[in-house]
Formats: structure tokens, sequence, C-alpha cells
């Protein structure tokens, strides 16, 4: 976990998203605590938190199991450290478009935008119908579109999206 900062980082200027390059950094971390996980013992997927500046981290989970995702696990904690308003303002990185699970967790948790790298449907192709990996093939967006609040979503970024299929490529292949 990265170094708490103190004071919290505020919205910098305005609620505008962050750069490409914050946002290839932010997925490059993540996919780092992906491969971290899976050193572990995990699947490997990854996801942080960063603060309204676009700059600071504020925390990072890897996948745990079946049903601690690493967004939800991650969501869960950072609604227990910040509250609804700074979280709304926050944005929550991910290797992977976070399942209907995880996207709800998000929903429910305020955070106020997501980037992800890789879409679930380009996951699906990467595992196949893997027993460990039922991939739930919904698309983020259609989660959030449901609700009341407009999370703003990014993804899948190009940039990065072959660093991290390559990684899933390797995992699910080795473990078929
Ligand atoms: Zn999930």
């Amino acid at each position: 976990m990265a170094e708490f900062p103190n004071p919290l980082p505020k919205v910098s200027i305005d609620s505008e998203g962050p750069t490409l390059a914050q946002i290839i950094r932010h997925l490059r971390y993540a996919n780092q605590i992906a491969l971290r996980a899976q050193s572990f013992g995990h699947h490997p997927f990854g996801a942080t938190l960063v603060a309204p500046d676009h700059e600071t981290t504020l925390l990072s989970q890897g996948n745990v199991d079946t049903v601690n995702h690493a967004e939800s696990v991650l969501i869960r904690s950072a609604t227990t450290n910040f509250g609804p308003d700074y979280l709304w303002d926050c944005t929550l990185y991910t290797t992977v478009e976070p399942c209907a699970m995880c996207a709800a967790t998000q929903y429910w948790g305020n955070v106020g935008r997501l980037v992800y790298g890789l879409s679930e449907s380009r996951l699906l192709e990467l595992t196949g119908n893997h027993p460990e990996n039922p991939t739930l093939d919904v698309p983020c967006r259609e989660i959030f579109q449901r609700g009341q609040k407009a999370i703003a979503v990014i993804g899948p970024i190009a940039e990065v999206e072959m660093e991290i299929a390559n990684v899933h490529q390797a995992f699910w292949q080795n473990s078929h």
C-alpha cells in the first residue's frame, strides 16, 4: 500500500479525468499487483484506488478468491477508510473490466470513476469457458446505466491491453 498522504489530496483544478500518461502508469501498476497476487497463488487480477489528484495511490488490492475479487475487496476497504464524497472524486483502476458484482460494489461504494485495461469479453476469449473463471459477461457500463448516478468509465486502453492480455494468456493456458 502506498504511503498514506496527509492531508488527503483534493480535486486538482476541477473534476476532469486523468491524462493518458496517468492512465497508463496506474494500469501498469495494477498489473504489477495482479502479478503479485498470482505469485501468492491467486488469479492475476489487480486494482488500485487513486486520489482525485490522479497521482496518489491510496490503496491497492489483488484477487483473493472467487467471491473476493480485487475490485470488490478494494472498494469495501476504501469505504471503511474514506468518506463517500471524497470517494466520488477518486478513480478505481483495474486491469480487467469489473464483473457485475464488482461494478455494483463500486456503485454502492460511490467511487465516481473507473478505468480498466482489458475488456471482460476479451478476457473471455483468452480464458474460454474456464472452470476457474466462468466469466459473467455483462459490460460494466450496462450495470452503471441502471443506476441513479453517472459513474465515468474509461476503457479498454489500447496502450496496455496487450500487456494485461499477455499475463492472462500465460496464466489461463497453463491452468487448463
Ligand atoms: Zn469482480
